[in-house]
């Protein structure tokens, strides 16, 4: 049955044992900076139209007398409908793990309080849950991202959502405490991005964590945090950290950085990259994605790189390594993907050569000195949205793009696939943390194991056509394997 496949008691293995990347981010900041370690598809389009009443004082019901939500406007809801039907193409796991476990219904008497980007992806993702017998109540992760229309379609479909786009402060932990809070009503679980909700209910409502079987959360930040809570002994529920599924880690950071670091380049720049010399820092998943869609479009790349191993995989695909000096003055662009520090300082910009764009794709926005630019003797333009001419005295002009934050989070979308990866994941660890018999999760964070990684991976070749090879039984017994996995051990990356 549907809930054995995904089993994976024996392979727990504790959060403990693997680093986090990332310091925490502090509570205040974290609702008024768009997020930094998670994705959210860019609600561009959402309405700036609709009157300027706060959506806190409106009286709003959906077409079946409920009110039990709050969203920016009710009338949006078809238009919504329309742009989570648009997602669905592009997320059929998830519609496939409707079907399989539709019959079983294997989150019947879950009660979900969520908190997450609120888009069309995500929709897909809480009406999943909705399909598998949960219950939900939503709020949104981040001030900004949320798709108006989108909320409304889920409100009109029952959910009990509490989100709109251009949130305050206080109506950001407002909406958070609608969802905890409500009368007759418990959650027994928590889906987290960035560890606010899970925050907040500590803070506020730490009885309601009698009831919780579990918290599955999201971002590096939110994993950080029930790291630190777990290492205080004061974790009093199991975690799971979906961040570093292996899934995810190589879809986040090898593809989705591969599709969208031209996006990026392009929507800010217009920039031609046949023929451009191009130099990227750093050679690891991130940097790999980004050299293979440059070399793709036949720009002349470099590498800089700390680690011998991935400076060897450089040379093998074809790049000359290089110190960042040796190239500065003649490069077009420079891409910064280390997850390190002032990697690019400002010896580096003043060396640069008039119009050169530089840009990040690694970690938050610490790895281009951004600050050493802030001095008299230079001159800031801002010539588009995320777009800054930075302007020596002679003339010269360097192109910051997204002040070094994260390129293709603040100037490009995501991929629905790669979101639906994401929401599979997260779907799969909820079913898990929910169904686990008694004493098989500690109070503690744990790691989503190979065979669940597997499992989120095998449906989604169905949209390939892919189709997979089986071992025989002796072919199994030969490798040692179990012939239905998991296929490679838990380090295996
Ligand atoms: P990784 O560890 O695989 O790669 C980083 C590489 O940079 C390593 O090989 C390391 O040796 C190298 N490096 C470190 N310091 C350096 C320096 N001073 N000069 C040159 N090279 C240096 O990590 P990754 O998975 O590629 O992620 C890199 C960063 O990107 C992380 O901060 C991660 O959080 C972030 N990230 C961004 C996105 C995105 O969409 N933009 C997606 C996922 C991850």
């Amino acid at each position: 049955p549907f809930k054995e496949q995904i089993q994976f008691a024996d392979d727990m293995q504790e959060f403990t044992k693997f680093p986090t990347k990332t310091g925490r981010r502090s509570l205040s900041r974290s609702i008024s900076q768009s997020s930094t370690d998670s994705y959210s598809s860019a609600a561009s389009y959402t309405d700036s139209s609709d009157d300027e009443v706060s959506p806190r004082e409106k009286q709003q019901t959906n077409s079946k007398g409920s009110s039990n939500f709050c969203v920016k406007n009710i009338k949006q809801a078809e238009f919504g409908r329309r742009e989570i039907e648009i997602a669905e193409q592009d997320m059929s796991a998830l519609i496939s793990l409707r079907k399989r476990a539709q019959g079983e219904k294997p989150l019947a008497g879950a009660k979900i309080v969520g908190c997450t980007h609120i888009t069309a992806q995500t929709a897909v993702l809480i009406e999943t849950l909705c399909a598998l017998g949960a219950q939900c109540r939503w709020s949104a992760c981040n001030i900004y991202s949320t798709q108006n229309e989108v909320a409304a379609a889920l409100a009109e479909a029952g959910v009990a959502v509490f989100a709109w786009k251009g949130e305050s402060e206080d109506d950001f932990w407002w909406c958070i405490d609608r969802c905890v809070n409500m009368d007759g009503w418990q959650a027994n679980m928590i889906l987290d991005d960035g560890g606010d909700l899970t925050h907040w209910v500590y803070k506020k409502y730490p009885n309601v964590f009698k009831k919780i079987r579990g918290i599955v959360e999201e971002s590096v930040t939110g994993v950080h945090r029930l790291y630190q809570l777990s290492k205080a002994g004061k974790l009093c529920v199991p975690a799971m950290n979906v961040n570093d599924s292996v899934t995810k880690q190589k879809f986040d950071n090898l593809y989705c950085c591969r599709e969208s670091i031209l996006d990026g380049l392009k929507r800010t720049t217009d920039v031609m990259f046949g023929g451009k010399q191009v130099v990227v820092c750093g050679y690891g998943e991130v940097g790999k994605g980004c050299c293979a869609a440059l070399k793709a479009l036949g720009a002349i790349v470099y590498i800089t790189e700390i680690d011998p191993i991935c400076a060897l995989q450089a040379c093998m695909d074809g790049f000359r390594v290089v110190k960042l000096n040796e190239v500065i003055r003649q490069v077009d662009v420079v891409i910064t993907c280390t997850g390190n520090k002032n990697v690019v300082t400002r010896e580096h910009l003043d060396r640069m050569k008039n119009s050169c764009i530089v840009c990040n794709m690694g970690h938050s926005n610490t790895e281009i000195d951004v600050t050493s630019l802030r001095t008299p003797e230079l001159t800031w333009e801002r010539v588009r949205s995320q777009v800054d001419h930075v302007i020596w005295p002679d003339g010269k002009r360097v192109v910051l793009l997204a002040e070094g934050r994260l390129l293709n989070l603040s100037c490009s979308t995501v991929p629905t696939f790669v979101l639906s990866i994401t929401a599979t994941t997260q779907a799969l660890a909820l079913i898990e943390l929910y169904n686990a018999p008694e004493g098989r999760y500690k109070q503690d964070v744990y790691l989503l194991p190979k065979k669940m990684d597997e499992y989120v991976a095998s449906l989604h070749l169905p949209s390939f056509d892919a189709h997979l090879t089986e071992l025989t039984d002796d072919q199994a017994k030969y490798l040692g394997l179990n012939k239905n996995g998991p296929f490679k051990p838990n380090y295996y990356r």
